[in-house]
């Protein structure tokens, strides 16, 4: 199964992520995380991308897609992978398809899992964390059984930077303006997969592996 996963902050894309490459036995591949694991190694790529980093641009694309390129050839893609946080442009669907055509192989389908805006400010400005075990709380699907206090340590619950409201506008903004001609690209090939990220996670999940071609 060879997919790519597509969603905005606030979706619930990371859960169904793990769902998907547990239920297929395929590896999660994100390239965030890959940057961030070279970062912190120190390795010559890590430094070059962090030098974009710093500068708060985005790492060219060459730099992702021989990234990419170089974990797709890895053995444990030869059944599928879940590719996460790429492509993040029309320039970089096109360097993956050509790099998969020489590979020989296609993708199976973009899941595109979306939801209001509104109902994405809710879900992340919602979010409390622990500062003492890292729990994670929402304010109204997830209350602790105290407010403002953590039902395993009593520790303190508090909001990250990143999920304020006025950030979470923003994430959301630069998400969609990025992804929208994307979408439409991945639409025209008769990839997409749209599903609906305001249903239970677990109907969502459904939803996705009833809609993927069966594996045998
Ligand atoms: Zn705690």
């Amino acid at each position: 199964m060879r997919l790519v996963l597509l969603g905005p902050p606030g979706v619930g894309k990371g859960t169904q992520a793990s769902s998907i490459v547990k239920k297929y036995d395929i590896p999660h591949i994100s390239t965030g995380d890959i940057f961030r694991e070279n970062i912190k190694n120190g390795t010559a790529l890590g430094i070059t991308a962090k030098e974009y980093m710093d500068k708060g641009l985005l790492v060219p694309d060459e730099l992702v897609v021989s990234i990419v390129k170089d974990r797709l050839s890895k053995d444990d893609c030869k059944e599928g992978f879940l590719l996460d946080g790429f492509p993040r442009t029309v320039e970089q669907a096109e360097a993956l398809d050509s790099e998969l055509s020489q590979m020989g192989i296609k993708l199976d389908k973009v899941v595109n899992i979306d939801a209001d805006e509104d109902i994405l400010i809710e879900r992340v400005t919602g979010r409390r964390i622990c500062k003492t075990c890292g729990a994670t709380y929402h304010i109204n699907n997830m209350p602790p059984k105290v407010e403002g206090i953590c039902d395993i340590d009593q520790g303190t619950l508090y909001q990250r930077d990143d999920d304020k409201v006025e950030t979470v506008k923003t994430r959301i903004q630069v998400y969609l303006k990025q992804t929208q001609p994307l979408i439409k690209y991945y639409t025209d090939k008769g990839l997409i997969l749209d599903v609906d990220g305001t249903r239970p996670i677990d109907e969502v999940f459904k939803t996705i592996v009833d809609s993927l071609p069966t594996v045998h």
